[in-house]
């Protein structure tokens, strides 16, 4: 089966052909950088990392434009409020934004423009579309807006009719716009606000113009794929396309794609409910990878809910996964050499079969419009397979056929969750990592559990059994839990 993607403009999962074979052309809206930015971002960031790299991973040249929205009444705002320059809130919120997708392992795209640096091209569509009669400048040096009515393919994007939109919507009444619903193509610049040049007077872009233009300049007039949050789909997404088609009057983007929202706890995020999270505030307490595996863990169109339980979730998945790599990389030591299937299959039936049938399912789930959910499924059946093969073994080294596919069904595992962003790092390391994190919401150090340790172990070499089982137990309701074992005392976070 080839490729499906399901498309907003169309309401319907459709086979993707590209624009020219082997190629796609790829942009997703970025950030308006006055802010850090929450976990919905991070949602938004990680699907299309995650459909950028399939893309790749099916063998298509895959060009991928996300930009900054780098000029707006909310960064002037912000420059207002510290005393600062717009330039120096959108650079400051850049560099941030840069180091979440850095953390959260975000492919960075082909390019990323700044709408700054696209002015010019702005202003030649808001000249196309004046020429044309489709904007208008109600006075000189006003604001020049796109007029919807001289659109007929309005609302086709978002399923809305105009009288409907009209009826339904909080418009601001404006006496200088033909129609409530006409958006801003062009502001005019207050006295001291940021300015360009235009035949209109100075001022600077709306928001919308921004998107047309630089997927323009990027990826041509028309190009395979505009993704983003489900929230952009109106009044965003349907101006860009309307936009661009009056200007240049061929279809602008041929798939429209658009990811769910986060929930917390079952309710919309919102500052004023006080359940609003930023990356750099998640990332705090839970694993980038983790957020990462949660965020994967529900096809891309559905909502997640962000919960203590869906995170806990999250991590014990990956615990097992990277704890499976973990138990291979110390029973399964030296590289083996290839095994005749025969010999492989001889070892164990089903887990033979989870390796073999791995590809196969997992780009079966990804082609039916980049099933991750589906796909994860099937990575972990190969890891229960795993794992429990390992187990039969107990604490002995595996050798000859059965380490054979002990690697086989590992280089696999990788492979596979790779493709997705995942099991990108040592075990160890994650292991390590991961403990660190979870020992913060303990309240103890390792060097005061080493300690504790120590004491307990002194006290049982004096048969003070009552005081090595108090230190055992307080330890426990701390959240941490000791495994005594030949080789000694390991410790792990229960919470
Ligand atoms: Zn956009």
């Amino acid at each position: 089966m080839a490729l499906q993607v399901f498309n907003t403009l169309t309401k319907t999962k459709e086979p993707f052909t590209p624009l020219e074979p082997g190629k796609v052309r790829l942009y997703v809206c970025g950030v308006t950088v006055y802010d850090y930015c929450h976990i919905g971002h991070a949602r938004s960031a990680i699907v299309f990392d995650v459909i950028y790299r399939y893309l790749m991973h099916a063998g298509y040249e895959t060009t991928y434009v996300r930009n900054f929205t780098d000029i707006d009444d909310k960064i002037i705002r912000r420059a207002n409020e510290e005393s600062s320059d717009y330039r120096a809130v959108a650079e400051k919120y850049i560099l941030a934004f840069r180091e979440d997708m850095e953390a959260l392992d975000v492919l960075p795209p082909t390019v990323e423009p700044l709408a700054t640096e696209n002015i010019t091209q702005m202003i030649e569509i808001i000249g196309i579309l004046m020429e044309k009669g489709i904007a208008y400048q109600p006075f000189p040096g006003s604001d020049v807006y796109f007029a919807v009515e001289r659109f007929s393919d309005y609302g086709k994007l978002s399923g809305r009719m105009l009288d409907d939109m009209l009826a339904g919507a909080r418009v601001e009444v404006d006496a200088s716009k033909l129609n409530p619903l006409d958006f801003v193509l062009w502001k005019a610049s207050k006295p001291g606000e940021p300015a360009w040049e235009s035949p209109w007077g100075p001022g600077r872009p709306g928001w919308h113009i921004e998107c047309s233009a630089m997927g323009n300049r990027y990826l041509g007039r028309t190009f395979d794929i505009h993704g983003g949050g489900r929230d952009l789909v109106f009044p965003h997404h349907e101006n860009e396309k309307a936009q661009s088609e009056a200007a240049f009057e061929v279809p602008f983007v041929r798939y429209w794609l658009h990811n769910g929202f986060v929930n917390i706890n079952n309710e919309k995020m919102s500052k004023s409910l006080g359940n609003f999270f930023t990356i750099k505030d998640v990332l705090d307490r839970v694993h980038p990878e983790a957020l990462r595996l949660f965020v994967l863990s529900k096809h891309y169109r559905s909502p997640v809910d962000f919960t203590d339980e869906t995170i806990a979730d999250a991590e014990r998945g990956l615990e097992k996964l990277y704890g499976t790599l973990a138990a291979v990389m110390e029973r399964v030591p030296e590289a083996s050499t290839d095994f005749p299937q025969k010999a492989l299959q001889s070892q164990d039936k089903e887990l033979y079969d989870a390796v073999e049938t791995l590809p196969q399912a997992f780009h079966e789930a990804m082609d039916n419009d980049f099933n991750t959910a589906q796909a994860i499924g099937y990575i972990f059946g190969l890891q229960r397979h795993l794992q429990r093969f390992l187990d039969r073994f107990g604490r002995k080294k595996l050798k000859g056929a059965a380490a054979g596919l002990a690697q086989k069904g590992t280089a696999l595992l990788k492979q596979y969750s790779q493709v997705l962003g995942l099991l990108t790092r040592d075990p160890r390391l994650f292991l390590d990592e991961q403990r660190k994190l979870k020992l913060k919401s303990t309240g103890l150090s390792e060097q005061e559990i080493e300690q504790s340790i120590e004491l307990r172990k002194k006290a049982r070499e004096e048969k003070n059994f009552g005081e090595a089982d108090r230190i055992r137990d307080e330890l426990e309701k701390k959240g941490v839990q000791l495994e005594d074992s030949p080789e000694g005392t390991r410790w792990r976070v229960i919470i």
